[in-house]
């Protein structure tokens, strides 16, 4: 075909010899690219071992080709949840629950003080811990639940604005005084300001949570379940060279449910090197932080 064709008359030329293929009856005929395929390992750091046993977890993982990092929680008893690891001797009883199982031993640690319930000793047998901003320090200092309806009132959700200040800070810290590898569902908002997610993640807010990530080196997980963070917040993830990891926060059936995760890794054409590993012996952040 001559270069010199006019647009007009080569675009009706193509439109005419797309629409004469021949089609199969039956036949799905797609001329979009296909997907390119996903370059990062699978796995899903954020499997909460819920409504299950760890066999049929792993087998789960197993049949998704999905490899699993398991969290327990881990802290004081005040913090409510089904089951909460408190000192060494339970923390051990999960690490060897989780042994020769071909998953990742992990905690999702809660609240500020659960450092002081295990030995470093123990802590550093674990591949890695998680924890996330859900809860947040109230007025008073108090242990909020930023998911239950009575935060909108503690915590003056009315005010956006100044919440997402407080929320901002609260990220930076939890890393600065917490040693963890991953920080779970990243940028996650509560009901009552979710919609306003675009808005109210500025990228001075944004920035101000990856500077801490590089800072402290804490990787930033890609949640699966919320969908989160959008395109806008993890390009900056990208480019500021911190580590991602990928989570579902899923428990039974729903672990290795990695779908919104691998779609932003596609996105971003994420590889190997820009993901979180657990780190060498001596490395883990309970062992490299000073805290
Ligand atoms: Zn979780």
């Amino acid at each position: 075909m001559s270069s010199r064709l006019p647009r007009r008359v080569f675009l009706r030329r193509t439109a005419l010899a797309t629409a004469s293929l021949p089609l199969l009856p039956g036949r799905f005929v797609s001329r979009a690219a296909p997907n390119p395929p996903v370059r990062v390992p699978l796995v899903d750091y954020h499997a909460h071992p819920d409504n299950s046993t760890i066999e049929k977890i792993v087998a789960l993982g197993g049949a998704r080709g999905v490899k699993l990092g398991l969290v327990e929680h881990a802290g004081t008893k005040e913090n409510d949840y089904p089951v909460v690891l408190s000192n060494d001797a339970e923390l051990l009883g999960w690490i060897a629950q989780l042994d020769g199982k071909g998953v990742y031993k992990g905690v999702q640690a809660e609240w500020t003080d659960w450092m002081g319930c295990f030995s470093p000793a123990v802590l550093g047998k674990l591949d890695y811990v998680l924890t996330d901003a859900m809860t947040m320090p109230g007025k008073r200092g108090q242990r909020v639940k930023l998911w239950l309806p009575s935060a909108v009132d503690e915590m003056g959700m009315d005010e956006p604005e100044k919440f997402m200040d407080r929320y901002v800070e609260w990220h930076v810290q939890t890393m600065a005084t917490e040693p963890f590898d991953i920080l779970g569902n990243t940028s996650w908002l509560p009901d009552k300001l979710a919609a306003d997610w675009d808005r109210l993640w500025t990228p001075a807010r944004m920035d101000r949570v990856i500077a801490a990530a590089v800072k402290y080196g804490v990787a930033l997980e890609i949640s699966a379940s919320y969908k989160l963070p959008r395109l806008p917040f993890l390009r900056r993830i990208k480019e500021a060279g911190v580590k991602f990891s990928l989570g579902s926060n899923g428990r039974y059936p729903n672990m290795g449910k990695l779908d919104y995760s691998l779609e932003m890794a596609r996105a971003l054409d994420l590889g190997p090197e820009h993901m979180f590993t657990p780190a060498p012996d001596g490395q883990k952040a309970v062992q490299r932080r000073q805290l």
